[in-house]
Formats: structure tokens, C-alpha cells, sequence
């Protein structure tokens, strides 16, 4: 019976090394196949403000004294939006490749969330421009322990993308809520939403819900570089669709009191 247990064991390892090997190598192609989207991806978005910098740059030297004022400032503002948005791009790869590598180190410090939220707006004011902007938050919020930078940058994602996908005109709304030992934050819009296959996938770098979503000034890394952020600082962050209206919500939670405990020494 021994012998006969131990053969039918041997079988079955047999098969799964074959299974293993089998998986292993899907695995690899997977990543292989990862990496050259992931390459293709950021050299198109390299390439693409690139070309406009250089379009706008050689016409304007030459054709500088034959173009009337407002075409030479119209093409001065695209060499600088461009750079602009390479300039944010690139600044979004560095956040991701300190996430990706552990090397991101939060700065907490009691943060009053108002201050954040009204800092982050006050960036965001001229992409918000043609949107109504609410906000929430009652008097009484507790102090959240938190890198008030980080917290601004992932504040100022949600928001930018809120007032990129959601049309002009409707309204975004920041609220804040204590909810059992945290406090929820949420940034929500009257847009399209997001169909409910793709609530996790959003936060993957790289990864846009609509082929369209592909010609906005966009990296696909916003909301991959918030949930990086906010677990860093100990948080939580999803994405939904409201229940009142068509519209897309995104809740952080942080924690308030179990966080600071943990933080403690870092003051
Ligand atoms: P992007 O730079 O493309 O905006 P993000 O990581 O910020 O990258 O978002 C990933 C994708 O999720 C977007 O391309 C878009 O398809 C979708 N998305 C993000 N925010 C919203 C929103 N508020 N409403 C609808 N779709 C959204």
C-alpha cells in the first residue's frame, strides 16, 4: 500500500512541476507582453507633447516675422503647455517608480483636512474653471495624521480627473464624513462613471476605461499614483458609481485613531 501511495505521489508531483513549468512560462510571456505595452505606452506619450514642441518651435524661428502676434502667443502657449504636461508626466513615472520600489517615505504631520482640500482646490482652480465645485466637510473632522503633500497630489488627481471626464457645467463635490474610527473622503461627479467591470482596474498604471480617454491630456498613471499614495499612509481607496445620479465617486479612507499609534515614533 506504501509503495502504491508513494508512486501515485510521485505522479502527482510530476504533474504539478508540468503545471508549474507550464505556469511559469505563461507568466513570463505575460510580463513580457506587460512590458512592451507598458514601453509603447510612455513612448507614445513622450512622443506625442514632444512633436507639438517641435512643430510650434520650428515654425515659430522659421516663420517668426511673418506671423501675425497671435499666432506667434498661440504657439508660445503650446511649446509651454506641452512642456507642461511632459514635464507632469515624467514627475508621475518618478512618483511610480518610488512607490513601485518601497522608497516612498510619508511625512506625517496632523493635518487638518479643510486646509488640504481647500489647497488642493485652490490648484486645481483653473481646470475646474468650468465646473461647479461643493464642498462638505463638517466643523467637527478629527485631525488626520498624514503627509499633507501626497494627500494634495492625490486630492488634486481625483479632482483633475473629475473636471476632465465629467462635462462642463456639472458639479464636483468633496465631502468628508467620520465613519467608524476613520474619516471618508469622497470626490464625486455628474460624469459617465465607470462601468462596474472596471472599478479595480482603473487603478492600474497605464490602464483608460474609453479608447477616447486615450486623446485627453492624461497618463493613465493618476489614479495608479493615488492608491500607491494613500497606502502608503496607511489609507484605502476605491472606486464606484453614485446611487443618486449618473456619476463616478472615489473614497479614500484614512484611519484616525489606530494610525497615529503606528506613527507615533516618526514625530
Ligand atoms: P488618466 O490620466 O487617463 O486620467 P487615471 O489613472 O487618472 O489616468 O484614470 C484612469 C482611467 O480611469 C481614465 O483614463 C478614465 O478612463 C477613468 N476615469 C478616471 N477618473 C474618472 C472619472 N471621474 N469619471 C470617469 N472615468 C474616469
Amino acid at each position: 500500500l506504501l509503495d502504491a501511495l508513494a508512486d501515485q505521489a510521485a505522479v502527482a508531483i510530476e504533474r504539478i512541476q508540468l503545471v508549474a513549468d507550464v505556469d511559469r512560462a505563461r507568466l513570463a510571456a505575460e510580463a513580457d507582453r506587460l512590458r512592451s505595452a507598458l514601453l509603447t505606452s510612455i513612448s507614445h506619450d513622450l512622443k506625442t507633447p514632444l512633436a507639438s514642441i517641435m512643430g510650434a518651435a520650428g515654425t515659430l524661428r522659421d516663420y517668426r516675422n511673418a506671423l501675425p502676434e497671435d499666432d506667434r502667443a498661440a504657439l508660445l502657449a503650446t511649446v509651454i503647455d506641452e512642456s507642461e504636461r511632459l514635464n507632469r508626466f515624467i514627475a508621475n513615472l518618478l512618483d511610480m517608480t518610488k512607490i513601485e520600489s518601497g522608497a516612498m517615505e510619508p511625512n506625517a504631520a496632523p493635518v487638518d483636512v479643510a486646509e488640504v482640500v481647500g489647497s488642493a482646490l485652490r490648484r486645481a482652480a483653473k481646470i475646474t474653471a468650468g465646473h461647479r465645485v461643493e464642498t462638505g466637510l463638517p466643523e467637527d473632522l478629527p485631525m488626520l495624521r498624514l503627509d499633507p503633500v501626497l494627500f494634495e497630489q492625490v486630492l488634486f488627481n481625483l479632482v483633475d480627473n473629475a473636471a476632465k471626464y465629467a462635462p462642463a457645467g456639472s458639479t464636483i463635490a468633496i465631502s468628508a464624513r467620520q465613519d467608524d474610527g476613520a474619516v471618508a473622503i469622497e470626490v464625486a461627479d455628474e460624469g459617465p462613471g465607470l462601468p462596474p467591470s472596471d472599478l479595480e482596474r482603473v487603478f492600474d498604471s497605464f490602464y483608460r476605461v474609453r479608447k477616447g480617454d486615450q486623446v485627453r491630456a492624461g497618463t493613465g498613471l493618476g489614479l495608479s499614483i493615488c492608491r500607491g499614495f494613500v497606502e502608503a499612509m496607511g489609507g484605502t481607496i476605491k472606486a464606484g458609481n453614485r446611487q443618486d445620479r449618473m456619476g463616478a465617486v472615489f473614497t479614500i479612507r484614512m484611519p484616525s485613531e489606530a494610525r497615529q499609534d503606528r506613527l507615533e515614533p516618526l514625530t
